[in-house]
């Protein structure tokens, strides 16, 4: 942080009351997660509410952790006996807050700020500008896509006095939200990326949303922006003076005229300036994203005044690596985080955290680079040995020779090694079991390489899940409820195919209520790696009833049967046990008909050792319209039969009956608890807010030969594709054995490469299948995508008749799963 403040200037900044014991210590960091604390003796917690639990919750155990200072609600009650230990700002609004203070560090800075926003391409463009101005400057810059309202604060913290220029990246999902972020970033310098065309719920149009996201720049000196996006630039030319605007084009009459020739894998951009003077440079790829994103690092570096050469130089090292923080299976059940493009102190911090969240395993081990380019070594090392210390490591493996300071920190922990070739010639897969391992370096240290020998060997077909997206979507049923309504998140079927284990553990972060699963051994599993929510088992059997005990789980009773025998057991054995009742409205699938219930309360009161947890129905058909006034006979039947049950119990089980379509369509029932199911992974089924979910997985595959057939070929078993004008077919790595339905054969399916469409061709094969690819370019080792962004589940579902449900949770465990943070 730039300037440490004292609590006096933070009640002055925020305009909060301060109350508590005054400790006399400067403010020097600041931090909304509590297990992210570093300095405590100097750190302000700020507690903010949100879809995750109410960060004041953990006062009380900061407080014991040796933190001082929290920024909270001023409606927040401070418990009694706390005042005397800590000090306490309230304030009308924790978030907004934050932003106060986060414009104040901001106004310390004297240097240039680059704001950069857009729809696609500002992380990139981020990115890029950093690894170029780094040639000759050190930058701060936001980690990751840390471009939110509370992102934004936090990279800004991330600023320090030694920083020369900063890079900031601003996201908005909709109308009202750009004003915060301007009045935060305060940009010298503003980036227009660009505009998708993608329909956005938060806006009312493409214009709406353009003018939002130009408030960024409302304030700024400059403003970079391509003028061949008619919509953009109409929107531009018309808010800003010209003396303002830097403009390119690939027409004549712009600040610079870009014009490009692309020869072997390499492209040169030539600029020419209104003064026709012109200058070239060579960069490493074709794309045209790639070269649209590149034009605006290069007429930016040169704006901040970096030298021509330099920017070159720069320009050279540029790859398209994955900017992503991804999980993924390493060897010996091993888990990898592969953090292969991080060059500073903000993206270790993001890293380390993902990495503390995890699943506990055997030990955690980072293996971390030099880091290059960030100011004065002495300073930095120490910097990331405090930020390693904060996060226990059982391990820690220095490539590079800076970074061999860190023995100082950890004489028993660290090992060195010159160079990554060196770190491979000693590096034994087989050495390693059952570890969490972060692997982080800067771009030149190729650590691909190391990623590489350490994960899991599986064909190439891969499933790749979006953690972000799933925090999304979460929040957004969330949302759809009170502040107070629990939520359950079903996570049975390898949660809807996504993978239970690693989902599961990110729903316990972001602060779900409950999971559910379908069988016992699905909820033991989750139990052995480290998952501590309650969990509800829909289908439990009698032959389970000793790992409900062992394993904490919560079954369903769904029959008087069941519950005389699970009673027994209980009374047995002597214990305790929660249990759920289902309440069978309708979908005579299982659970109490009406006609059960004075049974059902005889046997309430017989066994009091199962505990009530909760009551509920489950509706056969909340996503369709049609059955609306059956589904609403369903929640008044389910309301009669929980008023009569309730009548046997002296306590109030928690009740609920909505799934994800139920939580769209009748919120005014969402009682105690929903149960979030598909929706969570980025399937509307109601079709009322389809652009409001963000599809979560992508499954794809690569291309494994290309053979060009002459007329009248036939393709696969059967003869059944047939090439009567021949043409050039690919075969891919995914078959119906990886859950690839044989119902897409014939025609019935596609797949997208290079985004283009190419059809099956013949029947879908175990382990392979055949595509059409005359009029596409593709070579093997290409990429091929299933379905993902760009093709919807529902679309291929209704292709072959069936369900988005069946499409997710057919895909085989022999599929590997990749997740990942954008
Ligand atoms: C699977 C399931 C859900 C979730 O349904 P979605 O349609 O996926 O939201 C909710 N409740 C019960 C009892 C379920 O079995």
């Amino acid at each position: 942080m730039l300037s440490p403040l004292s609590v006096a200037q933070l009640v002055e900044i925020t305009g909060g009351k301060a109350t508590g014991k005054g400790y006399p210590a400067l403010i020097a960091q600041i931090s909304i997660d509590s297990r992210q604390i570093i300095h405590p003796e100097q750190t302000l917690f700020v507690a903010l509410r949100g879809a995750k639990a109410d960060g004041a919750d953990f006062i009380p155990a900061l407080i014991q952790e040796g933190i001082r200072f929290f920024l909270v609600h001023e409606t927040w009650e401070i418990p009694s006996g706390l005042l005397e230990r800590a000090s306490f700002i309230a304030v009308k609004n924790t978030r907004d807050a934050l932003q106060a203070i986060a414009a104040f560090q901001r106004k310390q800075f004297g240097k240039p700020v680059v704001g950069i926003t857009g729809s696609n391409g500002k992380t990139i463009v981020k990115e890029w500008l950093g690894q170029v101005l780094s040639q000759s400057y050190t930058v701060a810059k936001s980690p990751k896509s840390y471009n939110s309202q509370v992102g934004v604060p936090l990279s800004i913290f991330g600023i320090q006095p030694y920083h020369q220029v900063a890079l900031l990246e601003a996201g908005v999902s909709r109308s009202g939200e750009m004003a915060p972020l301007s009045w935060m970033i305060q940009p010298e310098l503003g980036i227009f990326t660009n505009i998708g065309s993608a329909h956005e719920e938060g806006f009312e149009g493409l214009e709406s949303k353009i003018r939002e996201k130009l408030q960024l720049f409302s304030e700024c000196k400059l403003l970079i922006y391509c003028k061949d996006q008619a919509l953009v630039s109409r929107e531009i030319e018309e808010r800003f003076d010209p003396s303002r605007l830097i403009s390119w084009s690939a027409n004549p009459g712009s600040d610079f005229t870009v014009s490009v020739k692309k020869k072997e894998g390499q492209t040169k951009i030539i600029l020419m300036k209104l003064d026709l003077s012109t200058m070239t440079f060579q960069v490493p790829f074709t794309d045209s994203a790639s070269i649209e994103n590149i034009t605006h690092v290069i007429i930016a570096a040169l704006t901040l005044g970096q030298d021509i050469p330099a920017i070159q130089e720069g320009l050279n090292h540029l790859k398209s690596v994955d900017m992503r923080l991804t999980l993924k299976p390493g060897v010996n059940d091993s888990l990898l985080i592969d953090d292969t493009y991080n060059n500073d102190l903000a993206g270790l911090k993001v890293a380390l955290e993902f990495l503390s969240q995890q699943r506990p395993k055997r030990s955690k081990i980072l293996i971390l680079s030099d880091l290059l380019q960030q100011g004065i070594p002495e300073k930095i090392y120490s910097e990331v040995a405090e930020l390693i210390q904060s996060y226990s490591l059982d391990r820690i493996i220095g490539v590079g020779k800076e970074v061999a300071r860190l023995k100082d920190f950890f004489p028993d922990r660290f090992e060195n090694y010159p160079s990554t070739e060196d770190l491979l010639l000693h590096l034994d897969p087989e050495k390693f079991q059952n570890e969490l391992i972060l692997i982080t370096g800067a771009r030149p240290f190729e650590f691909e390489r190391v990623v590489n020998r350490l994960q899991q060997r599986i064909h190439g077909t891969t499933l790749e899940i979006n953690l972000n997206a799933l925090t999304h979507n979460f929040n957004f049923f969330k949302r759809q409820v009170k502040p107070e309504t629990k939520m359950m998140v079903m996570v049975k079927a390898f949660a809807y195919g996504g993978g239970a284990a690693e989902i599961a553990n990110h729903l316990q972060t972001m602060g779900a209520d409950y999971l559910a699963v379908a069988f016992s051994d699905e909820g033991v599993s989750l139990r052995k790696q480290g998952i501590r929510l309650p969990i509800m088992v829909l289908n439990p059997v009698e032959e389970s009833f000793d790992l409900l005990r062992e394993y904490d789980l919560e079954p369903v009773v769904f029959s008087p049967d069941f519950f005389r025998k699970l009673g027994k057991y209980v009374q047995n054995h002597q214990i305790q046990l929660s249990i759920h009742l289902d309440m069978d409205t309708g979908m005579h699938r299982l659970g109490f008909e009406k006609h059960h219930l004075p049974e059902l309360k005889d046997l309430i009161r017989s066994f009091p050792e199962l505990k009530i947890a909760s009551l509920y129905t489950h509706l056969v058909g909340a996503d369709e319209a049609e059955h609306e006034e059956f589904s609403l006979s369903q929640l008044r039947q389910f309301m009669e039969m929980k008023a009569e049950v309730e009548t046997v119990l002296d306590y109030k089980p928690l009740i609920h009956a909505l799934n994800s379509a139920g939580i769209i369509r009748y919120p005014e029932f969402q009682m105690d608890m929903v149960r979030l199911g598909i929706g969570l992974y980025g399937v509307e089924v109601t079709g009322k807010h389809d652009a409001a979910l963000k599809p979560v997985s992508t499954l794809k595959t690569t291309i494994s030969q290309v053979k060009t057939l002459p007329p009248g070929a036939t393709v696969g078993y059967s003869r059944k594709g047939k090439l009567p004008n021949g043409g050039k077919i690919a075969t891919l790595a995914i078959g119906y054995a990886d859950g690839y339905d044989r119902r897409f054969s014939q025609g019935k399916g596609y797949v997208l490469i290079q985004s283009k469409k190419a059809p099956i061709i013949g029947n879908v094969c175990m382990d392979m299948v055949m595509v059409d690819v005359s009029e596409i370019d593709a070579k093997a080792g290409d990429e091929a995508i299933i379905y993902g962004e760009q093709i919807s589940l529902k679309e291929l579902a209704d292709r072959i008749g069936t369900i988005p449900y069946e499409l997710l949770t057919n895909i085989s465990t022999r599929v590997k799963r990749v997740y990942y943070l954008d």
